[in-house]
């Protein structure tokens, strides 16, 4: 079979408003006959593509010995070698601004994007004007999988910037036909303007991060108005920080909003395809594996894991003609399952989302902690508020993690010391030793992007000590 690549879409194509899938047989299609009739040949084409228009790839392939046409199965791919976050920024040190595996000419670029570079250089990502199409395709058909249609006012309460989320989901949201409210964020009275816009214009879905959403619930209510009641939201669906795969942050979500919680989202490199989300049924988040072609893999063997097992993130673009990405070693913390989902899409799934961000792991006293652990414990007992900070500190060399926590307004000031008391031993039985302090309310800073919650001083006692 010979399929045109990339991939070109109808762009005025909808399927029926009652149908809960965008293209019911290949979301429903058996796993194997998908990986061979459509993963694969996409696979092919994608690789056959990268290795002539991508210096970096053909370079790092003939490296390894390896030609696309090498590549027959699925088992085969497993032979390319991986591509990671450091090479991509090695590569564009050496060529500005794109590197060498920019694969369209500037005169077919249609979007300069980025990382935002809080951890090192920023990586920069040019997007071609035809990938712009597939990736509102993409979009559309994901979001349509979480029941967004037409008649949906969709806010995008985030920045619109080099982040490429906020764009992913307006670009959706018009490919679909939805109503597209691209009210951004990050503008000093905004939140407050949010709210009024919210109650006004009564948007049905809402998009951001998952700290946003709790910080214009807090808001709201502090101004006597109930998200549940005075607002209309139906979806709210997140990308850029983990929350909303953490099970109390969903669950926290979702009554404050009276509206489901979607996560999904995957990491920067991959973003212009959000390939990763949840359905209407919110089992973990599916990989859309015909979209971007995703892996876990064991971070010590390096193979492939089967479902029910742990692993980090290995994704691959089928459908970038700009500048793809093959075999990138994401390296999040994932637990992948085929078992059926009620919706019916025969993809695998995340069943806990990716609750080990790479970026955001630390490490205390030789064990690797992901907040998101910290954050589910928090957030699953009443009485704590949403913000919490974690710090990390070096006392007679010996690391100590505080996790300083913010309780509800109006609570009997009888209940904070028992309440930290719970919050530590439950801390200590999920293998977290913590020493918690109790915040006042409102005494830590909000965001309206993603969360900042780990502060490391460990460097700060090294210098002291080493002054002296
Ligand atoms: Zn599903």
């Amino acid at each position: 079979m010979s399929t045109p690549w990339p991939p070109q879409y109808d762009p005025s194509y909808l399927p029926p408003p009652d149908c809960p899938f965008w293209w019911k047989d290949v979301e429903t299609m058996d796993p194997a006959q998908r990986e061979e009739k459509i993963i694969l040949q996409k696979l092919q084409a994608q690789l056959k593509y990268t290795y002539e228009h991508s210096s970096l790839y053909k370079k790092k392939w003939q490296r390894a010995g390896i030609r696309p046409e090498d590549i027959r199965s699925l088992a085969d791919f497993e032979q390319i070698p991986f591509l990671t976050k450091e090479e991509i920024r090695q590569d564009q040190r050496e060529n500005p601004p794109f590197g060498s595996n920019l694969c369209v000419s500037r005169k077919e670029l249609a979007r300069v994007q980025g990382t935002s570079g809080t951890t090192g250089k920023p990586t920069a990502f040019g997007i071609s004007r035809g990938d712009m199409q597939r990736i509102a395709e993409a979009h559309a058909r994901i979001m349509w999988g979480f029941g967004v249609r037409q008649e949906d006012i969709v806010f995008i309460g985030s920045f619109f910037s080099l982040y490429w989320g906020s764009w992913g989901a307006l670009l959706g949201a018009e490919r679909l036909g939805a109503v597209a409210f691209p009210f951004g964020a990050g503008v000093a009275g905004q939140t407050d303007r949010a709210i009024e816009w919210m109650k006004e214009v009564r948007p049905t879905v809402f998009y951001g991060t998952p700290s946003y959403s709790l910080y214009i619930a807090e808001r709201a209510k502090e101004r006597g108005i109930d998200p549940a009641r005075d607002f209309n939201f139906r979806i709210l669906f997140f990308s850029g920080e983990p929350g909303a795969g953490v099970p109390s942050t969903k669950k926290r979500i979702e009554e404050t909003y009276g509206a489901v919680c979607i996560d999904s989202g995957s990491t920067a490199e991959m973003t212009p395809w959000m390939a990763n989300s949840e359905c209407v049924h919110r089992q973990g988040m599916h990989l859309w594996q015909d979209i971007v072609y995703a892996e876990l893999v064991d971070p010590a063997t390096q193979k492939r894991v089967p479902y029910g097992q742990e692993g980090v993130t290995v994704y691959t673009h089928l459908e970038r003609n700009s500048q793809p990405m093959i075999r990138f070693w994401a390296g999040d913390i994932s637990r992948w399952v085929d078992d059926p989902c009620p919706c019916g899409r025969t993809y695998p799934r995340l069943p806990r989302g990716i609750y080990g961000r790479a970026d955001d792991m630390f490490v205390v006293r030789g064990e690797n902690v992901y907040p998101s652990a910290i954050e589910n414990v928090l957030r699953g007992i009443p009485g704590f508020g949403d913000e919490y900070r974690i710090i990390i500190t070096r006392e007679k060399t010996m690391d100590e993690m505080i996790v300083q926590a913010e309780y509800v307004k109006g609570i009997d000031p009888q209940m904070i010391s028992s309440l930290k008391d719970k919050l530590e031993a439950e801390l200590k039985a999920n293998g977290l030793r913590a020493v918690v302090q109790m915040v006042e309310p409102d005494r830590l800073e909000r965001t309206e992007f993603k969360a900042r919650r780990v502060i490391d001083k460990r460097d700060l006692y090294d210098e002291i000590t080493r002054k002296r």
